[in-house]
């Protein structure tokens, strides 16, 4: 563990667990390949580092949503493995970076295409069709318009065909088979080339999801991508915070912003050194619990900007010191989190600040 003040959280980010996440997801997507994406600088955990461990352990497909991102990335794991921007860019402009842009729409088609034709040198990329979230992809028009016309992909080398789905943590959705569906048939139209399908949570719907790669982020990163299931997965995030005070109140006396909580009884009030600012949400105020050795502590009042107060008149034997773990611990893993925050994992992850201190295993 880096040397670490008395006041400052640790976050501590399981490489060896990410890795052996995304070993059991390879094994399933086999023989497809399984991607990593890594947008968001990794889901909160760091790109980079998540990056370099996923590369040494023999991925060669990366995803990230935007350009400087894929940039970055390139950097830190070096030439060789694909690194594909899911929000697309304009040709040229990942310059020595040798990314792949996803093409989103027939006008990117024609400027990739066109920027091939120009220079000789057909330009890689993924063709991105929508089959139900109605976000970004090509839509049933463009679908037709190129299905009729080939040609308007000449100068392109069409590395995958992907599409996204929309409700692929509610295995039972109509919305999974009828998007599979709607995939097989636009892939039917196009040129023929490799599949890109399932993220985390798709990989476990079954053989109609299977693809050439699948771009699993979620489960990588220790989130239940089975909701309706227990985690398949294992845990790869704990957030460590110190207790700065622990002070004794009477009974009726109110604990931090907005008086939401006061004592029943006599207490004794754990001052944590994290806050909101350090993506310990506020919508956690009074509902969360931190785990010390194994034991809940229950959160009370409101989380602030920096400190979070916890009940730990049950507790004795805490002192200022001493370390709570807010996140990764026993009732208090990113989905539990979550569900008590009232989000998703996704969003306790990539919330989390840039102020700990962070150790990788
Ligand atoms: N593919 C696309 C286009 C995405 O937007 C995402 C994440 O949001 C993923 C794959 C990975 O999804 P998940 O984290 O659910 O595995």
């Amino acid at each position: 563990m880096p040397r670490v003040a008395s006041t400052e959280a640790v976050l501590t980010v399981d490489l060896p667990a990410i890795v052996a996440n995304w070993k059991d997801l390879a094994a399933r997507g086999a023989p497809g390949a399984v991607a990593g994406v890594v947008k968001a600088d990794g889901y909160g955990l760091g790109a980079a580092e998540v990056g370099r461990a996923l590369r040494a352990a023999g991925c060669r497909h990366f995803f990230v949503a935007q350009l400087q991102e894929g940039i970055d990335l390139r950097a830190a794991i070096g030439p060789g493995p694909m690194i594909a921007v899911l929000g697309g860019f304009r040709p040229g402009e990942d310059d020595d970076a040798g990314l792949v842009p996803v093409m989103n729409s027939l006008g990117d088609v024609a400027a990739h295409a066109g920027a091939g034709r120009a220079s000789g040198v057909a330009r890689r990329a993924i063709l991105h069709v929508d089959t139900g979230m109605a976000r970004l992809g090509l839509d049933a028009g463009e679908l037709a318009r190129l299905s009729a016309d080939h040609g308007l992909l000449a100068g392109v080398d069409l590395l995958y065909v992907m599409t996204h789905l929309a409700c692929a943590d509610e295995a039972s959705s109509p919305m999974n088979a009828a998007q599979a569906a709607r995939f097989a048939d636009a892939c039917e139209g196009l040129p023929a080339a490799r599949r890109c399908f399932a993220n985390s949570s798709g990989m476990f719907l079954g053989p109609d999801f299977a693809s050439d790669l699948s771009r699993p982020g979620c489960a990588l990163y220790g989130i239940n991508p089975t909701p309706d299931r227990p985690n398949p997965m294992r845990q790869v995030v704990r957030l460590d915070a110190p207790v700065l005070q622990v002070r004794e109140i009477p009974a009726g006396i109110p604990v931090g912003y907005g008086a939401t909580w006061a004592a029943g009884r006599p207490s004794r009030v754990a001052t944590v050194a994290v806050g909101y600012a350090d993506g310990y949400l506020r919508s956690l105020s009074s509902r969360a619990v931190a785990d010390f050795r194994g034991r809940p502590v229950p959160l009370i009042g409101r989380v602030s900007m920096d400190l979070t107060t916890f009940d730990v008149t049950d507790l004795p034997e805490i002192a200022a010191g001493d370390r709570l773990t807010l996140i990764g611990g026993a009732g208090c893993s990113p989905d539990e989190v979550a569900a008590r925050a009232g989000t998703i994992g996704y969003e306790v992850l990539t919330s989390l600040g840039a102020r700990y201190v962070r150790d990788y295993l």
